[in-house]
């Protein structure tokens, strides 16, 4: 339990480390700054997909019998909320692109993969965890388990997160690569808030939006040490306190988002192309 002279200095939520790796600076910009970009359409369909899978597991939880038709409607419900905001320059499909993409993965993932599963939570709430960093920096690890489910499997149990997007599954595997910080996140996230230990190596389930739909999974090992590290090497915590602590927040111009459609600082930053 942290105490009160030791408010966190910075929250992070577990989506985010990734970022915080790739570009420092783009990182900064969005989750300090609070720069924002217009999400495309191909985006809202993982949101959509996302949404239609939670409801299905979660009714597989509390037995209140929706079927793959109402995980369907779920999703595109979301998909055409009226709140949404496109920005058309920025899409690469249509909106009717999008739908059958999204019923194809909905219903696929419904009656294939789905049923494959003993899940105990989906998206679960977790409590914060703050972590003395040293130096009067103190951060919090937060979130809910966004898109996450915790899977039962003989006596272990982990975590198995759901990740869509044009290229989450290539040569027939979910690709796990970037995801580990994350995934590290949700296992300390999950031992915190439940008293219970993380016995299982961790998954992703991929669902590919672009081209034919296809559902695949992928193996994470030892996440959450890549968050705390070892006796011997440090761990993603420790060099993000310094950056934390030091307030230098490197740019990356070789990110792959490094362009006007994915950072929000690409028009003032300069150390681009
Ligand atoms: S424009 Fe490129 S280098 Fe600059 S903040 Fe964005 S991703 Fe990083």
């Amino acid at each position: 339990m942290t105490p009160p002279e030791t408010l966190p200095s910075l929250t992070v939520r577990a989506s985010s480390w990734a970022g915080l790796f790739d570009c420092a600076y783009r990182w900064e910009g969005i989750h300090l700054l609070k720069l924002r970009n217009v999400v495309g359409l191909r985006a809202a369909l993982g949101t959509a997909i996302h949404a239609g899978t939670a409801v299905f597991d979660q009714s597989r939880l509390d037995g209140s019998g929706l079927t793959a038709d109402d995980a369907a409607g779920a999703m595109v419900d979301t998909l055409r909320d009226p709140e949404n905001e496109f920005d058309p320059a920025r899409d690469d499909i249509t909106m009717s692109e999008a739908e059958r993409v999204g019923l194809a993965l909905v219903s696929k993932y419904c009656t294939e993969v789905s049923p494959n599963y003993d899940f105990i939570a989906v998206e679960m709430e977790t409590k914060p965890l703050d972590i003395d960093c040293g130096g009067g920096v103190v951060v919090r690890l937060t979130g809910t388990m966004d898109r996450a489910r915790i899977r039962r499997l003989g006596k272990g149990v982990g975590i198995a997160d759901l990740k869509s997007g044009s290229a989450a599954v290539q040569k027939g595997a979910a690709v796990t690569k970037g995801h580990g910080p994350q995934i590290g996140t949700y296992e300390l996230l999950y031992e915190h808030t439940t008293g219970q230990p993380i016995t299982d190596d961790a998954e992703i389930i991929g669902l590919k939006t672009k081209g034919t739909p296809e559902i695949a999974t992928g193996t994470i090992r030892n996440g959450k040490r890549v968050m705390v590290g070892t006796d011997e090497h440090p761990g993603l915590i420790e060099f993000a306190a310094e950056m934390f602590k030091t307030g230098r927040f490197y740019p990356n111009p070789r990110s792959l988002l490094c362009s006007e459609k994915y950072c929000p600082r690409f028009s003032t930053c300069s150390f681009h192309d």
